[in-house]
């Protein structure tokens, strides 16, 4: 797989086949009222397959087929040892398909293929086996009560999960959710973006190859306002998991209210800030960084450090480091092993795109690399990586999550004043400290308010470690054993002796 030509890639891309159904109790299944949508390869603009638009009558079936199995206990009732082989199985099916899923992926969505291949599809079975293997090495407590009792505390299982996941690393964000609530003895009902369903529809067809029962997997393609819409608002699912922009997020914890009072787990959008103080001891290193973390999959990333920060003396040497860096991304076809950057999504997102970039300039800001990139019809979704400097704070497009190749350059004076402007801002996912003073480091480190701090790294992080933020950008927490906490509940037992 490691070594394949862009021709072997287009010639693979040529031949496949897409599931285009909702995947319901172990078969796939077109929706009940008849009705697609169009999937589309945002670096060709044609169609790619028209997918199942499943909508809440289709949701009160997949939800049915999620509790029965529960109930029937031949998947909730497992041992975690028999839950660990066949997802660890699981991963052994991933990783023999995994081309064809990065391929789904870069076709579906427009990362490139050297993205899907060498981030996307490790990292998802990274993410399967981890969670696998630790199923069976969580214990459960004693209470330290009297001698006249035992009290137990244990996790379980909480019943039927709803997931609903974004499009831009589509098998992965639906892995982190998956990989735990399945481990954890849970149904799933999986409601996967419309702009993005192909990958998670053909995993759950080698879910059922590795020995997953039916109907503990359940995968329904369909709009947010329709499908999402009525899993989030639906009685019989127990807790909620989201990963996409803190709006809908919002509208998910109402929905909750409206419910049952289901739990909510939310993984939503970020503003990251880059701050790079003037004691940082490798320039280069640094805009090296600072550039992959807003320009790497078209800058359609939660963690995207789209505020930089950069200490006064050192601006227009840093400038200059990041002019160089961010010559290694241009747009190109994703399909291109080469190839550092796709399109955007879709249109949708590139006039977005381009809006902010023209706020940008309309409020003051001075245009260093990039600018609007006007859409010619079947060119694709193309969006140019794009520097402005002279930003600041009160500006709308350093203020608001653009989610494309757009990075805003502010500068400062004091370790206070980075502290201050970095904090500024309704989102607090992830944030970088370029420094070479280590007191400085876990000082800012500690005041920064954000779910994750990378110091002279961006993005760095592993299974072992939690993903998720803080403020507007959700309380959730993928990977680790803390997202598994989240899969299950807290159950307690007195026994008077
Ligand atoms: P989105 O919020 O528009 O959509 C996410 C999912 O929610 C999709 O499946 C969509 O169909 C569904 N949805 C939309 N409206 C809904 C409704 N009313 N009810 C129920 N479901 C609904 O986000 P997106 O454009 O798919 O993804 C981009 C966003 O995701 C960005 O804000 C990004 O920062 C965020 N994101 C966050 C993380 C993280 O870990 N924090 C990771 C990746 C992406």
């Amino acid at each position: 797989m490691a070594n394949k030509s862009y021709d072997d890639w287009k010639a693979q891309a040529a031949d496949l086949a897409f599931c285009n159904q909702a995947w319901i109790d172990g078969r796939f299944v077109p929706a009940i009222s008849g009705e697609t949508f169009a999937t589309v390869n945002p670096a060709t603009e044609q169609i790619l397959a028209e997918v199942a638009a499943c909508d809440s009558a289709d949701v009160d079936v997949a939800v049915h087929s999620a509790r029965a199995a529960f109930a029937r206990g031949d998947w909730s009732e497992r041992s975690p040892e028999q839950r660990k082989q066949v997802l660890l199985k699981l991963a052994d099916l991933i990783e023999q398909h995994q081309d064809e899923l990065a391929l789904l992926d870069t076709l579906d969505m427009g990362k490139s293929i050297a993205e899907s291949t060498g981030l996307d599809l490790p990292s998802s079975i990274g993410c399967w086996r981890w969670t696998a293997e630790a199923v069976d090495k969580i214990y459960g407590e004693i209470a330290p009560t009297g001698n006249d009792a035992l009290a137990l505390m244990s996790r379980e299982p909480i019943g039927v999960v709803g997931a609903i996941v974004p499009w831009n690393y589509p098998l992965m964000m639906a892995t982190w959710k998956l990989a735990p609530a399945l481990a954890a003895g849970n149904s799933v009902v999986l409601k996967p973006s419309e702009k993005s369903p192909l990958s998670v529809l053909r995993l759950a067809q080698l879910a059922q190859d590795a020995g997953l029962p039916d109907g503990v997997l359940n995968v329904l393609p369909g709009y947010g306002h329709t499908a999402g819409k009525a899993l989030a608002l639906h009685m019989d699912v127990d807790v909620l998991v989201f990963t996409g922009s803190t709006r809908v997020a919002g509208m998910l914890m109402e929905y909750a209210g409206q419910s049952n009072l289901k739990r909510v787990w939310l993984e939503a959008g970020g503003k990251s800030p880059n701050i790079i103080f003037d004691d940082c001891d490798d320039i280069a290193e640094a805009a090296a960084n600072a550039a992959a973390a807003i320009y790497s999959n078209q800058g359609e990333v939660c963690i995207a450090a789209s505020r930089l920060y950069v200490q006064k003396g050192i601006r227009d040497e840093f400038l200059a480091a990041l002019q160089g860096a961010a010559k290694a991304y241009r747009p190109g076809d994703p399909l291109d092993p080469a190839t550092t950057m796709g399109p955007l999504v879709d249109a949708a997102q590139l006039e977005s795109v381009n809006r902010y970039i023209a706020s940008g300039l309309d409020e003051g800001g001075t245009l260093v690399l990039g600018g609007v990139r006007e859409h010619r019809a079947g060119e694709g979704f193309y969006a140019q990586p794009t520097l402005i400097s002279d930003a600041h704070n009160g500006m709308t497009f350093v203020r608001e999550e653009i989610f494309g190749p757009v990075l805003a350059l502010c500068e400062f004076d004091t370790e206070e004043e980075a502290v201050r402007l970095a904090n500024d801002s309704v989102y607090g996912l992830g944030a970088c400290v370029w420094t070479s003073n280590l007191k400085r480091a876990h000082r800012v480190s500690r005041k920064i308010q954000s779910g994750m701090v990378w110091v002279n790294g961006w993005g760095d992080g592993d299974q072992s470690v939690a993903f998720g933020g803080v403020k507007g950008s959700g309380n959730g927490r993928d990977k680790s054993l803390h997202a598994l906490e989240k899969y299950t509940e807290l159950k307690t037992i007195w026994i008077r002796l």
